[in-house]
């Protein structure tokens, strides 16, 4: 990653990638301090375009103010990095990453009286679970690791520190044979995927997990919200148990990365037909007309570059 062409934004700059760069003694490598974003372009009908730009920038605001960290840098900044990076490294479409993190001044664990640093990353990420997961749906394993407790770490921070429980989730997973792992809150309801919001679909009837099973407010979530209310289905936002994946109709994860991706089994355990389902289907395609930019209805989620 670190050897490429292109620019990174940084601190106000654009830098050349290969000398985007920070401190050994940065106080976020040490204590895991610092909050992000996985945002997407799209090559739209209208042009390269940032989806849903403004409700990125302002949840890596309320990360940073979560964390009690100051972003040195207004919104309007924030936006314009982003439409500035993608611009200035010839993207048609791809993956940005916005990151905040605390500075090398000093290193006692109090953060207080070092700089708040913001960068922005952007380059080319293609379906984040396959290619073939998109259609054919995914393998899920529920993983022996619990998510976050709402009050040990703050769960609507995307804080650096919570992708720990993240990665060992996931390499788990990947090491047992799966494509990606489900998380169980400490009570044992179901949260959330390693870096996705799940979903299951039962009797034509959309069910979510609620916030307060610390799954992260997914932006895609919120958009499967929307697009479910256009077609007309109705969302139940309750506690799942994992049981109840099992015996769904369907389920799919999203995510900025995975965007709306199939599951076809969890634990082995086949979910409906064992394959996309009908209902994952329109709410997939509906969802690749908003971000392509073939639903006028959604027109201002998108910023042009
Ligand atoms: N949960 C976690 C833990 C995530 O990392 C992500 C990806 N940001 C999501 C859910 C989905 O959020 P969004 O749709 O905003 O990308």
């Amino acid at each position: 990653m670190a050897d490429r062409d292109g620019k990174i934004w940084m601190d106000g700059q654009m830098v050349d990638w290969r000398d985007a760069k920070i401190h050994v003694l940065t106080h976020t490598l040490h204590y895991g301090c610092g909050a992000f974003e996985g945002v997407r372009a799209y090559n739209t009908v209208n042009g390269t375009a940032i989806f849903r730009l403004q409700e990125h920038t302002e949840r890596l605001f309320n990360s940073a103010k979560i964390l009690r960290m100051q972003i040195p840098f207004t919104k309007e900044q924030v936006n314009q990095a982003q439409l500035d990076v993608v611009r200035e490294n010839k993207l048609e479409s791809c993956y940005l990453r916005p990151l905040t993190w605390i500075g090398s001044q000093k290193l006692g664990v109090s953060p207080r009286g070092n700089q708040i640093h913001l960068m922005v990353a952007a380059w080319p990420w293609g379906a984040y679970l396959g290619e073939e997961g998109m259609k054919r749906g995914i393998r899920v394993k529920t993983s022996s690791y619990t998510r976050h407790h709402v009050n040990i770490t703050m769960t609507q921070a995307k804080a650096v520190s919570n992708y720990t429980n993240s990665i060992l989730a996931n390499m788990e997973a990947l090491d047992d044979g799966y494509d990606e792992a489900l998380l169980l809150d400490s009570s044992g309801f179901v949260s959330e995927g390693a870096g996705e919001n799940i979903f299951v679909i039962k009797g034509g009837v959309i069910y979510t997990p609620d916030l307060s099973a610390g799954a992260l407010n997914g932006i895609t979530r919120n958009t499967v919200l929307h697009i479910a209310k256009d077609l007309g289905i109705e969302v139940v936002q309750k506690r799942i148990t994992r049981d109840e994946v099992y015996i769904s109709d369907e389920a799919f994860f999203t995510g900025t990365a995975a965007e709306v991706t199939p599951i076809r089994e969890l634990d082995r355990i086949e979910i409906g037909a064992g394959s996309r389902g009908p209902i994952t289907e329109k709410v997939q395609s509906a969802f690749f007309d908003i971000v392509n930019g073939r639903n006028p209805k959604y027109a201002h989620w998108l910023s042009k570059v």
